[in-house]
């Protein structure tokens, strides 16, 4: 399994040594703990920090600031060693996210003390938009942060924020002028060890992603200091997501992509195990044409999702080609699982076959990121200037 196509010219040798890395890496340290991850309803922060000492957290993080000063293919290629080894748990997709926003538009002295504590694991990051009363429409959103002297006191409640429950720095989307529609929003940085009037509530029961920890956050007068304010100047946070939603887009293509790959490798090993009627279920010709369903749609997304990043490497990754990615992809996800948990018969329904886990799993991949109408209304909106 690889996340390279024939066409991935972005592709070095250091990539490919980079993956094989963290194809090992996935293989003795993540597979023997999903399960326990999954009842936890949270990975351990111990995973977080072998992982950094390995370098999969770095591979984009400029040198200077702990990282190994690679490009965006190295956190696709984490990515891709996570998902394709069957987990969709750890929250290393918004960590990366979290890395970007930073390395964007931060300061250097926000570098200086986030980056390498992000790229390490010491810290783990999350991104903060949602509300209950905002979640499409982004530009909505009713937290405020206040100047107070030289600080910001920031009042709301945030909703299904990934990595909520171990977060150590949450990049809060909030109005830092409420008579302003989009242009009142700001990112302001949270570190959340000792912030008083900060409150995480409870994890979150889903109905898939369980190894992840969701939570509803709650912000009450929470002081921070205004050199938390992420950019120049205020005001700058709608623009700052907008150009960073194809990454975030991207990664959901890339999640799917490696949770196909999984799901059909998995599937063809029972299914050349398993006999009915005296013959195995891989020999019937419904099987093998349902699998060579599944397999085309994985090879169609890997050249997409390879196409993609190497425009985002240049630059050149528009807003709709990503929300292509991110419908097509989740889309082709939860066809894939539907067709691969049909051929584990009973068994695919029971939560000790991982195929199971992975149809739950990929639910969440067509609501989160920008629901797929989003992206379908984003991609029409290309078309129809
Ligand atoms: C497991 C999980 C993890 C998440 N992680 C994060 C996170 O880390 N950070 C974060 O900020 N958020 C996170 N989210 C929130 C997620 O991004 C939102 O749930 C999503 O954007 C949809 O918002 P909503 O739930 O409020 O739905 P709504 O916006 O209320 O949408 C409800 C329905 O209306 C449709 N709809 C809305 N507007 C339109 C329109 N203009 N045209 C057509 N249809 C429309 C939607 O497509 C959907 O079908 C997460 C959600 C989940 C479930």
């Amino acid at each position: 399994m690889s996340l390279f196509s024939a066409t991935s010219a972005w592709a070095t040798e250091e990539h490919k040594m980079f993956a094989e890395m963290a194809s090992r890496f996935m293989a003795d340290e993540l597979v023997p703990n999903i399960e326990r991850w999954n009842d936890n309803g949270v990975v351990n922060r111990e995973f977080w920090r072998k992982a950094g000492d390995m370098g999969l957290m770095a591979g984009a993080i400029p040198e200077e600031y702990g990282g190994v000063g690679g490009d965006i293919g190295f956190d696709a290629i984490t990515m891709y060693a996570q998902t394709s080894h069957g987990d969709a748990g750890w929250g290393y997709g918004i960590q990366s996210i979290v890395t970007h926003y930073i390395t964007a538009y931060g300061s250097d002295e926000q570098k200086q003390k986030w980056l390498p504590k992000l790229a390490s694991g010491e810290m783990v990051g999350a991104l903060a938009m949602t509300e209950p009363g905002a979640g499409s429409d982004v530009q909505s959103i009713r937290t405020t942060a206040e100047k107070d002297g030289n600080c910001y006191r920031l009042n709301g409640s945030k909703i299904f924020i990934t990595n909520g429950q171990s977060a150590d720095l949450i990049l809060v989307a909030a109005k830092t002028d409420k008579s302003e529609g989009s242009k009142g929003v700001s990112l302001v940085a949270v570190e959340t060890d000792g912030a008083e009037g900060f409150r995480k509530g409870r994890n979150l029961k889903k109905l898939g992603m369980k190894g992840n920890d969701t939570a509803e956050l709650f912000f009450e007068d929470v002081k921070v200091p205004m050199t938390n304010l992420i950019g120049p100047e205020e005001g700058q946070g709608f623009y700052q997501m907008m150009k960073q939603l194809p990454w975030e887009r991207l990664t959901i293509a890339i999640i799917a992509l490696g949770s196909i790959d999984y799901a059909i490798a998995e599937t063809v090993k029972y299914t050349q195990e398993r006999k009915a009627f005296g013959q195995r279920v891989m020999d019937f010709q419904n099987t093998r044409f349902k699998l060579a369903e599944c397999k085309t749609k994985a090879e169609i997304l890997r050249s997409f999702v390879s196409d993609c990043i190497a425009k985002l490497e240049a630059g050149t990754l528009d807003a709709a080609t990503a929300s292509m990615a991110k419908y097509w992809g989740s889309e082709a996800q939860n066809e894939v699982m539907h067709e691969c948990l049909q051929l584990f018969g009973g068994y695919g329904f029971m939560m000790e076959y991982p195929i199971a886990r992975l149809y739950t799993d990929a639910r969440v991949q067509m609501i989160y990121g920008g629901t797929n109408e989003i992206m379908k209304e984003l991609i029409a909106r290309s078309l129809d200037t």
